[in-house]
C-alpha cells in the first residue's frame, strides 16, 4: 500500500478512538468512504482498541468532537453503511456538511479561475475547506502552518513527483515544500483540512500581530 495515498496509522487510530477534531474527522471519513483498504484498516484498528479497553477495565473514551460529528450527520459515521445515490460526486459526510452535491455549491472565487467554499465545523482547532483548482493550474495562495490533510474529489494533482487522484489523501505538514497543481485533463476538487490559525482575543495583540509578525 503506497502510505502517502491513505490515511497514516496515527490518524486511523485516532479517528477509531474518537480523539479527533471534527475537521479532520471529516477528511477521514470522506476518504473512508471512497477507500475500501481504509475501512478494513479501521475495522482491525476499532476490534483492537476494543479488545485493549476490555483488557485495561478502563472507561471507553467519551470524547465531545467526535459526538459533534455523529450529531451532525444524525446517524453513526460508517462509510460502508452509506448507500451513495447515483452519480453522487461528495461521498455521503461531506454531502451533510455542504448541503448537497457539487451543483449545490455556491463558490466563492479566489482569482485566476480557482475558487473555494469554507465549511464550518464546530472544533475550532482546524480550519476546513472545497478548492477548486482550474486544469493545469496551481493551488494559490498556498501557505500553512501546521498539517494539511488534502481529500481529491475531482480530477487531479500533481505534488512534484506524486499524482493523488479521486479518493487519494495527502498529508502534510509546513517541512514539506509543496505546491500542488491540477493536471491538464480536468479541474481538480479538493477537501482541504488544515491546522487554525491563531486567535488572540486581545485587540491590542491584534493590533501588534502584524507589526510583530505572529
Ligand atoms: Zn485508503
Amino acid at each position: 500500500m503506497t502510505a502517502r495515498h491513505h490515511i497514516s496509522d496515527d490518524l486511523l487510530l485516532s479517528y477509531a478512538a474518537g480523539s479527533l477534531a471534527e475537521g479532520w474527522s471529516l477528511a477521514v471519513a470522506t476518504h473512508l468512504a471512497l477507500c475500501a483498504q481504509c475501512r478494513g484498516r479501521l475495522a482491525v484498528a476499532e476490534a483492537a482498541g476494543g479488545q485493549l479497553l476490555e483488557t485495561a477495565d478502563a472507561e471507553p473514551p467519551t470524547d465531545e468532537s467526535w459526538s459533534a460529528v455523529r450529531a451532525r450527520l444524525g446517524e453513526p459515521l460508517r462509510p460502508e453503511a452509506a448507500p451513495q445515490p447515483k452519480a453522487a460526486i461528495l461521498p455521503r459526510p461531506l454531502r451533510d456538511y455542504v448541503g448537497g452535491d457539487l451543483d449545490q455549491i455556491r463558490w466563492r472565487m479566489l482569482g485566476k479561475g480557482a475558487a473555494q467554499l469554507r465549511i464550518k465545523t464546530g472544533d475550532g482547532a482546524t480550519q476546513v475547506r472545497l478548492l477548486k483548482i482550474p486544469a493545469g493550474k496551481p493551488v494559490p495562495e498556498h501557505s500553512h502552518r501546521g498539517r494539511e490533510l488534502t481529500v481529491v474529489l475531482t480530477g487531479a494533482f500533481n505534488d512534484g513527483e506524486t499524482l493523488f487522484a479521486r479518493g487519494d489523501v495527502e498529508d502534510a505538514d509546513d517541512s514539506v515544500q509543496h505546491i500542488p497543481t491540477a493536471t491538464p485533463d480536468a479541474d481538480c476538487i479538493c477537501l482541504a483540512v488544515t491546522e487554525a490559525p491563531l486567535r488572540f482575543r486581545s485587540w491590542i495583540v491584534r493590533a501588534l500581530q502584524p507589526i510583530l509578525g505572529i
